[in-house]
């Protein structure tokens, strides 16, 4: 067994934050970790920026942005490392080659998606060199593994999709051996290479889906996410002020959640840690031994039957399109909702009457052309700067008094559309965008305030 452990731009941003990863790390060890390092801080934001403005055949401002990115990693060494000298000249020789790079994208002002991958991943690489070398100094054994020597990827430069089963023989030639023989694995997450070898990205954040996908080629014990919160939190902390970070939530949950723009981990990028049954959990950096939140395929829809999280978006607009013809005629839904589909405009929240149908759309929907298209068929009514607030938890329809609690909750906001998801763990309201914040604050106090304490604090997951 193993664990796969990935540490995000801000945990290793400088000296100070990766000696306490290392610190993490090598506590770790009897559980042969395997890390996965996103690029220091905002690197790659940096890297993206010396891309462009090569590209306007700028070369000054491009090296000028590289300048930064390395100056981050040399000071980080300086203050790390007691011996950085060999490590100082493997980061020269990198920007010596990105400098090479930059200098050709600027002479043919042309910079296609492949250069970009072989740019931007330098700032991983540069991460896992950095520490890399502070696990060396403690004198644990390290192995850097490439992550281009296990990562598969097809060919869609800045968006690759990895082909997982060749990712896993991958590693399992190249990362497991080492993590065998006790060595700690220290690889990039982000990058990978396509079967001929070049450099690509999985696209921005695509560090998580490294670490489910390593966790997954290994059969890793956990996965887990080192980043600047505690967990997944019952809510917003900029829309209620004490939110509690979940203990457990199933990988639906943490679906629901993300599809309402909750800070969760991308459901999509945790899948192959999901479907190979394996945990994976959020941790804060800076606070290891506090709260966190376990993603856990084993959570059954059983476990649950209330609320674990409340989400919101808005602003959004909603519309109510009556039919003008007097009863709803079969297949008059299809032929409204192929309007939509012809504008490209994205449906969230449904509710049928009889003669009319209320939904949600984006601010930004195309409405003026949605009417002519509609016209002859619906009028339409069309309310603007609503929100959508939900509580999202597995079984919650089975929740006691749950509408009632919620009405009581909320009251007097009076929510204008109420509805709960196709499967059973959405309860949504549509209340004015003015009013969210309140209806949020109501709900949170209503679920949550009066939860034990001691509930609220992660377990570590006994297997
Ligand atoms: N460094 C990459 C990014 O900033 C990948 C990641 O951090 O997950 O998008
Ligand atoms: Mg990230």
């Amino acid at each position: 067994m193993s664990l796969v452990m990935k540490f995000g731009g801000s945990s290793v941003a400088t000296g100070a934050r990766l000696r306490q990863v290392a610190d993490l790390v090598v506590a770790a060890r009897n559980r042969r970790p395997a890390v996965v390092l996103s690029a220091m801080g905002k690197s790659t934001d940096a890297l993206f920026a010396a891309g462009e403005a090569a590209r306007s055949g700028d070369v000054g401002t491009a090296m000028e942005r590289v300048g930064t990115v390395f100056a981050s990693a040399q000071a980080a060494c300086a203050d790390l490392l007691a011996d950085a000298a060999s490590t100082r000249a493997t980061l020269d020789a990198m920007r010596t080659d990105l400098g090479t790079l930059l200098r050709g994208v600027a002479l043919l002002r042309e910079l296609t998606p492949r250069t970009r991958d072989a740019i931007v991943a330098h700032g991983e690489r540069i991460a896992t060199t950095v520490f890399a070398a502070a696990l060396r100094e403690r004198g644990v054994p390290v192995a850097h593994v490439d992550a281009r020597d296990w990562l598969l990827t097809d060919e869609v430069h800045g968006g690759a999709n990895p082909a997982r089963a060749e990712t896993a023989l991958r590693a399992a030639r190249t990362v497991a051996p080492p993590l065998a023989d006790g060595a700690i694995v220290v690889t990039q997450g982000y990058v990978g290479a396509s079967v001929g070898g070049a450099t690509t990205t999985l696209g921005r954040g695509g560090s998580d889906w490294s670490a489910a996908l390593l966790g997954e080629a290994l059969r890793a014990e956990e996965v887990q996410i080192w980043t600047d919160v505690e967990g997944v939190l019952s809510a917003d902390p900029r829309v209620v002020p004490e939110p509690r970070p979940i203990p457990v939530l199933s990988p639906a949950e943490a679906a629901e959640l993300a599809a309402f723009g909750a800070k969760v981990l991308h459901p999509a990028t945790i899948q192959p840690a999901v479907e190979a049954g394996i945990p994976v959990t959020v941790r804060h950096t800076l606070r290891p031994t506090g709260a966190f939140t376990t993603i856990d395929p084993r959570a059954g829809r059983s476990t649950r039957g209330a609320v674990a999280a409340l989400a919101c978006r808005g602003p959004v607009t909603v519309l109510t399109m009556t039919s003008t013809r007097m009863l709803a005629a079969s297949g008059y839904l299809a032929r409204l909702f192929a309007a939509f589909g012809e504008l490209g405009i994205c449906v969230d929240l449904v509710a049928t009457a009889e003669v009319s149908v209320t939904c949600t759309v984006e601010p930004d929907a195309p409405l003026e052309k949605l009417a002519k298209a509609l016209a002859g068929h619906a009028t339409i009514e069309v309310q603007t700067d609503r929100a959508i607030v939900a509580a999202v938890g597995d079984g919650l329809v089975r929740a006691p008094q749950l509408l009632a609690r919620a009405a009581a909750a909320l009251h007097p906001i009076v929510p204008e559309i109420t509805c709960f998801g196709g499967n059973d763990r959405n309860l949504s309201f549509v209340v004015r965008q003015a009013e969210v914040v309140a209806a949020m604050q109501r709900l949170h106090a209503e679920f949550f305030a009066t939860a034990p304490a001691a509930a609220t604090a992660g377990q570590e997951v006994a297997r």
